[in-house]
């Protein structure tokens, strides 16, 4: 008898076998020990960590088989689940309840049928056809296989000392191998990092005009400025057109604007779309973002068939629009509600954030909920944001980094809607919080209140979360009136930073008055018009403009001060003390 009290087994059929597909058939296993269980998996491996697949490349995970969570015996002999790999899913009949399998080394096709189908196909790497795409040297990075002709082009071309033992000194300097990354997202970006790791000269071409596309531009500048302080060279706006191979193997890659990028390797990460060719085959409805339609419990338009992971597309818990995310963790949840639904249970997806990090030679960029630029392209118009630049922990305990935020919420009630983060230490455990913030509906107000833990070599008493709402709080209650540059430039500038400082960096048209003479020469100031506020992060800003609010005049602080001038921060937050 099952966890429903049936006494006959419900045959489920799971197409792909790695993050949602074997999340879903364990976690079956464990709602129901009579379910007849059917993985079928294209690839050779089952449960393999394709997270990981950069790290391999790059040598930082240096045994293939790490990545391999489970193996199919695994799941075999822990979980009695059948497993078939090599064997792909060409045709579903959803009104007689079958699949067709086609083993991947014989050619044989057979028959299966189903209660209930679970699709986890994943999502297809994007591959245009461009002159000379099939050269060789040309890879991508989806699966062990791909990260393994990776690593074995690599260790061929480490090969050119064989045999040059004799010699000695200029002779045997060999030249960097030169690597073209296609793609700035973050399968291309983790890549470009390793191939640096592996002492190669590597360019990065990207088609738009910024790294990390769910970024808001002045946060992604950030990112870029610093992978191109650790040797990674940036072309942006820029399509690739083709490729060309010489004579002697070196390739080239032509980009629309006319550029030329020699390249012994070339890695493409261009994206991914959802694989939603078997889903076709069975008439599933399809959303407008390309991907497989599914409710909150994963069903499809055919209630017998589920689906989950990089080929859905899920309602975003922020916007409420349709999105596709090809993320792990959506992947694993998503695979877990389809398998308790399956098992009679009421389980229900929230919603993607599209909760996402990167880390990048040290440093880390991190997201969540809705960015500007998805607000504006909404035309959602009641937000505010913030920029802060808090360190990671109490400045007086060493160590302490800068962390560039960004910090979206509702104007009208306070709303947590996004936030943005990048620098080199605390910034997943801010943006997780966040992330739980925005999950639970909280406000700015919350953030003010919220207890965290706290010694001063993990935060501060009021930690950049607290920052943050503390902030966003003074402005929507009126206390700091706030400008952002775009607007500010134009007006009555006071600059409040001491002399020195102003050697350092300019702010063109400001008013110079340092903070602590401001009470005494408050008359050299215009009453009849704003005055902008500005200091380097924001905080000196602040008390200026407290200062000028209680003395009659109209203020506003200027959101990140000098800082949140993107190209500036991309400068100097790598080791400057940022917390004034
Ligand atoms: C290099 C790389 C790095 C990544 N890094 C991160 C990260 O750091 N953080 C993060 O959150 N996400 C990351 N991801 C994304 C994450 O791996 C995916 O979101 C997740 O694996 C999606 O799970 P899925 O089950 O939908 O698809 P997949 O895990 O891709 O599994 C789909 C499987 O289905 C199989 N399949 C497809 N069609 C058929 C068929 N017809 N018959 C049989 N089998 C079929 C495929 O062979 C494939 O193995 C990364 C992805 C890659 C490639």
């Amino acid at each position: 008898m099952n966890s429903q009290g049936n006494t006959t087994s419900v045959k489920v059929i799971i197409i792909g076998g790695v993050a949602g597909g074997a999340s879903c058939a364990a976690r079956l296993r464990r709602l129901d020990e009579q379910a007849e269980i059917l993985m079928v998996e294209r690839g050779p491996y089952v449960s393999y960590a394709n997270c990981g697949l950069p790290y391999h490349v790059g040598g930082v995970i240096e045994k293939e088989s790490s990545l391999l969570v489970a193996d199919a015996d695994t799941f075999r002999s822990q979980f009695a689940i059948d497993v078939k790999t090599g064997c792909e899913a060409i045709n579903i009949s959803p009104e007689a309840k079958t699949v067709e399998l086609r083993d991947l080394a014989t050619g044989i096709v057979t028959t299966a049928a189903y209660d209930k189908l679970v699709l986890s196909p994943g999502a297809a790497s994007i591959r245009p056809p461009l002159p000379g795409i099939d050269l060789p040297g040309i890879f991508q990075v989806r699966t062990v296989p791909d990260a393994r002709a990776i690593r074995e082009w690599i260790e061929r071309g480490s090969l050119f000392l064989t045999g040059m033992d004799r010699y000695s000194g200029f002779q045997t300097v060999k030249p960097k191998i030169r690597a073209v990354v296609i793609g700035g997202g973050f399968i291309g970006l983790e890549t470009a990092e390793n191939l640096v790791h592996r002492g190669f000269d590597v360019t990065l071409v990207e088609m738009l005009d910024q790294v990390l596309a769910p970024l808001d531009l002045e946060m992604a500048r950030i990112v870029e400025g610093y992978v191109e302080h650790h040797g990674i060279r940036l072309a942006l706006n820029d399509g690739v057109a083709g490729f060309r191979q010489a004579a002697n193997g070196s390739l080239a890659v032509l980009t629309k604007s006319g550029k030329t990028h020699p390249a012994d390797i070339v890695i493409l990460a261009l994206g991914v779309r959802p694989d939603t060719t078997l889903a076709k085959t069975a008439g599933l409805e399809i959303g407008g973002r390309g991907g497989i339609r599914v409710d909150g419990q994963m069903r499809t338009s055919q209630p017998d068939i589920f689906a989950v992971g990089d080929a859905v597309e899920v309602k975003d818990f922020v916007t409420g629009e349709w999105s596709l995310i090809a993320l792990a963790g959506p992947a694993n949840r998503q695979g877990r509600i389809a398998a308790d639904v399956i098992a009679g249970r009421q389980s229900r997806f929230r919603g993607t954030q599209g909760t996402s990090i990167i880390g990048l030679f040290g440093a880390a960029a991190a997201w969540v909920g809705a960015s500007e630029k998805t607000l504006k392209r909404i035309g959602d118009g009641d937000y505010e944001k913030i920029y802060l630049y808090p360190n990671s922990h109490a400045g007086y305990y060493p160590g302490a980094k800068p962390i560039a935020l960004k910090v979206l919420f509702r104007k009208s009630d306070g709303r947590l809607l996004g936030a943005q983060a990048v620098g080199e230490d605390g910034v997943d455990k801010r943006i997780s919080t966040l992330a739980m913030a925005i999950q639970m509906g909280a406000t700015i107000y919350d953030l003010e209140e919220a207890e965290l833990c706290y010694a001063p070599q993990f935060g501060s008493a009021k930690d950049p979360v607290n920052f943050a709402g503390m902030v966003a709080a003074d402005i929507l209650r009126g206390d700091m009136p706030l400008s952002h540059w775009d607007s500010a430039e134009n007006g009555f500038l006071l600059d409040v930073r001491q002399p020195p400082e102003l050697a350092v960096e300019q702010v063109p048209g400001a008013v110079n008055i340092p903070l602590n003479q401001l009470r005494s020469r408050l008359g050299e100031l215009p009453r009849d018009c704003e005055i902008h506020v500005v200091c380097r992060s924001g905080q000196r800003a602040y008390y200026a403009t407290r200062i000028l609010l209680q003395n009659g005049f109209k203020a506003q602080t200027i959101s990140g001060g000098l800082l949140s001038r993107s190209m500036l921060v991309a400068d100097t937050l790598l080791d400057t003390d940022v917390s004034r």
